[in-house]
């Protein structure tokens, strides 16, 4: 979907930044798949029956206690928050990182919206990874930057791509990387990749943007220390969404504290100021350590026997017709149909058969990934997800007969 200009009415008059700006394909899909009947392994949503809705109505009850929970505040994020967020940065990158290197954001998309627009001027250049996550897209787009794609193989960026490219002129503003447990490929950006990048950034002096909002999603081991962890030049995200709950909207950025003061000046146009309340719910819940780990145990163990339900169905049902990257943490899982099958075009039969997924064709820059998909393992337990591979099963045989 895009902006229809061409309908009667009063002219338009869009920026001519509209004119690259696309609706997310997820986005538009969620509104075909919001019949109840559908099961969706399209959306990246977390399973709500994880989200702890009491232990975050304890903590709205005592948040509410404080009238200042109710008015605005401050644009940076409340300072305890903040200081929440430096301490676990501190813990992530094994250094010292202050609360005026952090920004509080409405979910860690706000960020990387506001990042781009501090960072960009129109035509600077973009790297992404190929595929790549779609909502990083959206804004490289809209910032009218000249978004280049890397390769992702199973380690993550090929970062040797990368530095080819270096060397033959290419000049990135900005690298965007989805470090661990990739959207949409679930792979994780290997140790020695993590500080190549990094030195590459050191280098050529861009900046790294390392989008981690699944990196707490592990099942057997953690993931290699941060990208951060490697230089200053790299600019990190994350999120509460997937932790704790998507609505309350809470992320932030950690990075070098001149772009937090500039994010921090965007901002107060943008929002003036995040939610007091729910700000005050996520530094309850992510300062109650005890509470915290046993919570993520429970998203870890759950997500973990849903990622073996599907990619158990996924071998049983498909066999050899279908690949698919192992998956070690996270809410994704890539596959690949070996005879080529178009995902775009299955996907109208397999929606007729009350199953749907995201193409791969929504996340690529230059390769349309035409016979590649991203299932979503994290929003059902595994007898759904067992049901949504058999659905899908019978709406390929349909689509390969015809
Ligand atoms: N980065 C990546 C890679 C994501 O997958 C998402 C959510 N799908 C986000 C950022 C944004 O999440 P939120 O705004 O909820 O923190």
């Amino acid at each position: 979907m895009s902006v229809d200009s061409s309908s009667l009415g009063p002219s338009l008059r869009l920026s001519s930044r509209m004119a690259g700006v696309r609706s997310s394909a997820i986005r538009d899909l969620l509104t075909f798949t919001a019949r109840p009947e559908v099961i969706s392994l399209a959306g990246g949503l977390p399973a709500v029956e994880l989200v702890p809705r009491g232990r975050i109505a304890q903590a709205a009850r005592r948040a509410l206690g404080d009238p200042h929970s109710v008015q605005y505040g401050e644009t940076s994020g409340w300072a305890p928050l903040r200081e929440t967020v430096a301490s676990r940065e501190s813990e992530a990158v094994g250094r010292r990182v202050a609360p005026a290197e952090v920004v509080v954001t409405h979910g860690s998309q706000q960020a990387l919206s506001l990042l781009a627009q501090v960072l960009l001027d129109p035509g600077d250049t973009v790297v992404v990874e190929e595929p790549g996550y779609t909502g990083a897209l959206q804004v490289f787009r809209a910032a009218q930057a000249a978004v280049v794609p890397v390769a992702l193989d199973a380690n993550g960026m090929d970062t040797a791509v990368l530095e080819q490219a270096l060397r033959e002129g290419l000049r990135p503003k900005v690298v965007h990387t989805v470090s661990n447990f990739h959207n949409p490929r679930g792979v994780v950006l290997s140790a020695q990749r993590r500080e190549h990048l990094a030195s590459l950034a050191d280098r050529y002096g861009f900046w790294i943007i390392e989008d981690d909002p699944y990196g707490e999603l592990w099942f057997d081991a953690p993931p290699p220390a941060p990208v951060a962890t490697h230089s200053d030049r790299v600019l990190r995200l994350s999120s509460g969404s997937k932790t704790v709950a998507p609505a309350l909207r809470i992320g932030w950025l950690h990075g070098d504290r001149r772009v937090c003061e500039a994010v921090e000046l965007l901002k107060q146009g943008a929002d003036l100021c995040g939610s007091s309340l729910t700000q005050r719910i996520a530094t309850e819940l992510l300062d109650d350590r005890t509470w915290l780990d046993s919570h993520l145990a429970a998203i870890r163990g759950a997500y973990s026997a849903r990622s073996h339900a599907l990619v158990g169905a996924l071998e049983s049902v498909f066999g050899e017709r279908i690949s698919h990257t192992p998956v070690f943490g996270g809410m994704f899982c890539w596959i690949e149909f070996a005879d080529g099958c178009d995902a775009t075009s299955l996907l109208a039969r397999a929606i007729e058969h009350d199953v749907a997924y995201v193409p791969g064709g929504a996340f690529g820059v230059a390769d349309a990934h035409s016979h590649a998909a991203r299932l979503c393992f994290a929003t059902y337990g595994g007898e759904v997800l067992v049901e949504g591979v058999n659905r899908l099963r019978q709406a390929y045989d349909a689509h390969i007969r015809t």
